[in-house]
């Protein structure tokens, strides 16, 4: 059988066999000849540079030196050995160590000849050496080649004890790309590789091995980042062209009477231009015969909310029930105190519904959806249970989405026969990358501008050393009538312990601001619903000035009154729990202030985080922080599924080849949505290879 090239087992590889073979499959999941040309280099070196031993100072970087070896030791016993080796040139000298493969070292290598040295120096007894370093006689090494960058890959242990280190790994690299032209089929078509100036598939491959100067690294990088993300997005947008070809929407054929009525007489406020940008967005949709499943992102405290209401209105206003998901209980109960009285004085009704309706309540709320007498729900998870029946379901809005699986979703809509419309918001700043490659088969609006009078939050961090700074700025605030949030961290590991730290917060304060002049309320995760509700309540109604609290708080909550955050243990958060805790202030007219309580030794990824807040306001910056920090895997919790799994596009910085990707999509599918032309059959046989190829993984793990 006719076996395509990349396709052939390693162990056939000059250089591999079954021993190496195995262990690459073991310890890297290297099986054929693609699988081992897409494994790139984690860097490259120039080793056009020879360093004097004498300059060798730290043990930061991989370096190169020259020099004789003197002599050559076995210390210690059998089990323990390692052989100790001197480089010296005019300059120092330096050690060379080895604990493994002795006997192939010894064989090797002899003292009085002359070596060019690689490796990683060492700090050992406060000495530099060298262990494990490649060595090859001066004689023999290339140095000054017409390649100045070598690759470097990573390796392991078991590798390594096989003879595949860098080096080894650079030589098979170099088997394989020596047969490899001619044999590696284009996977794009020839105009697009033309217009877009990239070079040919083969060409970028063997450039990120073995690239002849920066500027063929560069384009054969550019070129690779493009495959990933164009065979990401391909079937993304594939999808979102067969929705909206091939799958019918309800048709919101009129803006009607609750929508105006609102809209002229309710609404408190005249919308932001962003907000009305989204409106005229929604409208298109719902009026197309195609089902909309847009995605609204949008900053704390930019105005979604009144976006879903009106979105609501439209179809309850053709006819159409709708329903809100909201991921916890205090969310949802808040959205539906917002909408009772935003709609108070319209005949719309609306109802709550979550794990704690009581059950003559829920029987009601039922029959209530399946006669269609109640027009609007609001809700948690119990939205999509089993039960939850609707007469005619026309709008389906998730707030907060990340908190939700694309499963959930999808529940959520088969509720009726014809797809009901979707609008799913979040205000978790996703970077507009990020946002892509997770919901690319999603329309995409942004709300990015905040109604109009808000005062940017001024944000400051004090080690807890200064603690008393700030309660003494807590009192001056709470003195001009402002409330103050103090946020203690969940950190899971253990409850009680969690509980434990808020409680003693909570005494610490308490103390500090005592009763006649002050009131303190607390509200936690381990309080029943009634009792958080109540004290909940007690803060929003001013008759408390300091909430205490754990990050129950960190959606949705709206205290206009209230002007300063203290967060603690800031150095505990994620960036984007912090920027969220931070929009619960900022939300009236006074200047409000966020402070970040942290301990004086911190990490340094802790100290950009809070650095980063305390630099910007900006969501979808601190977003992007967030993912040069963490990468996008640790985001929304995705790395399980590898959606986001790239080899070398960095979602942080390769921004615009994704557009590109995208945008040369989105024109060859207009053309030939089912990749039928002659021109697009490198795309299609591409598919069908790594189909197979994902069978195989398949039937191995
Ligand atoms: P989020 O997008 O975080 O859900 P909300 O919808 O809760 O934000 O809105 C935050 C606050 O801003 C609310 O108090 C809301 O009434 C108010 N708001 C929304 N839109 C406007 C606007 N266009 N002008 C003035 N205030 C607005
Ligand atoms: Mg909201």
């Amino acid at each position: 059988m006719f076996q395509p090239f990349l396709q052939t087992p390693v162990e056939y590889l000059k250089g591999v066999g079954p021993s190496r073979a195995e262990t690459l499959r073991r310890e890297l999941n290297i099986q054929t000849f693609g699988d081992l040309i897409y494994f790139f280099p984690l860097r490259y070196i120039d080793r056009s540079k020879i360093l004097n031993i004498s300059e060798i100072y730290s043990e930061a970087a991989y370096i190169q030196v020259k020099g004789k070896l003197l002599g050559l030791q076995e210390i210690g016993t059998k089990r323990a050995a390692r052989l100790v080796g001197r480089l010296q040139d005019e300059t120092g000298e330096i050690e060379l160590v080895w604990f493994q493969g002795l006997r192939w070292i010894r064989e090797k290598i002899r003292p009085g000849v002359e070596y060019l040295v690689f490796g990683k120096p060492s700090l050992f007894n406060n000495k530099l050496n060298i262990v494990h370093p490649e060595i090859e006689p001066l004689a023999e090494a290339k140095i000054f080649t017409d390649e100045p960058w070598q690759p470097f890959y990573s390796s392991t242990e078991k590798l390594k004890a096989k003879g595949l280190n860098s080096k080894g790994m650079a030589t098979i690299m170099r088997n394989l790309l020596n047969q490899a032209i001619n044999n590696i089929p284009e996977n794009l078509p020839e105009r697009l590789i033309t217009s877009l100036k990239l070079p040919s598939r083969d060409k970028a491959l063997m450039h990120i091995h073995f690239p002849a100067d920066d500027i063929s690294l560069v384009q054969a990088t550019k070129r690779l980042k493009f495959d990933e993300l164009f065979f990401n997005q391909l079937p993304l947008l594939q999808n979102r062209q067969h929705r909206k070809t091939s799958i019918n929407g309800l048709v919101y054929t009129n803006i009607g009477k609750y929508f105006k009525a609102f809209y002229h007489e309710y609404l408190p406020f005249e919308l932001t231009g962003a907000q009305k940008k989204v409106l005229r967005e929604i409208r298109t949709d719902t009026r197309s015969g195609k089902q909309m499943n847009r995605l609204l992102q949008g900053d704390v405290g930019c105005g979604k909310t009144v976006v879903a209401l009106m979105t609501a209105l439209m179809a309850i206003d053709n006819g159409y029930q709708a329903c809100l998901m909201a991921p916890t209980e205090i969310l949802a109960s808040q959205h539906y105190e917002t909408l009772l009285r935003m709609l108070n004085g319209m005949d719309i009704s609306i109802e709550l519904l979550t794990g704690s309706t009581k059950n003559a309540n829920r029987q009601e709320i039922h029959s209530r959806l399946l006669e269609g007498t109640l027009n609007l729900l609001i809700g948690t998870h119990a939205l999509i249970e089993e039960s939850v029946k609707f007469k005619n379901l026309g709008l389906a809005i998730i707030d907060e989405q990340h908190r939700f699986g694309v499963e959930q979703r999808a529940k959520l809509w088969q509720k009726s026969t014809i797809l009901p419309h979707v609008l799913v918001m979040t205000a978790t700043p996703i970077p507009r990358t990020l946002a892509m490659t997770l919901y690319g088969d999603l329309d995409h609006s942004v709300i990015d501008e905040l109604p109009p009078g808000r005062r940017p939050v001024k944000t400051i961090h004090y080690y807890d050393t200064h603690r008393l700074r700030v309660f003494g700025f807590i009192k001056e605030q709470i003195s001009q009538g402002r409330q103050v949030y103090v946020v203690y961290p969940l950190i899971n590991e253990s409850e009680t312990l969690d509980l434990k730290d808020l409680m003693d917060g909570y005494e610490s304060i308490v103390r500090e601001f005592p009763l006649p002049h002050y009131a303190v309320s607390i509200v936690h995760g381990q309080m029943r619903p009634a009792d958080k509700d109540y004290e909940m309540q007690r803060f929003v109604k001013g008759e408390t000035q300091i909430m205490v609290a754990t990050t129950v708080i960190e959606v949705g909550v709206d205290v206009p009154n209230a002007s300063v955050m203290v967060i603690e243990s800031a150095e505990r958060f994620g960036l984007s729990q912090l920027h969220q805790l931070r929009g619960r202030v900022g939300r009236g007219a006074e200047q409000s202030y966020c402070i970040l309580m942290s301990k004086v030794e911190l990490s340094g990824d802790a100290r950009k985080r809070l650095a980063t807040m305390v630099q910007t306001n900006d969501g979808f910056e601190i977003a992007n922080v967030d993912l040069q920090l963490r990468g996008p895997g640790e985001i929304h919790g995705t790395k399980q599924s590898g959606e986001v799994d790239f080899r070398l596009v960095d979602l942080s910085k390769d921004g615009k080849i994704l557009e590109a990707a995208r945008k040369v999509i989105e024109e060859m599918l207009a053309n030939d949505p089912e990749l039928r032309s002659e021109a697009n059959q490198p795309i299609v046989s591409y598919l069908q290879q790594n189909a197979q190829q994902h069978l195989r993984w398949g039937r191995i793990s």
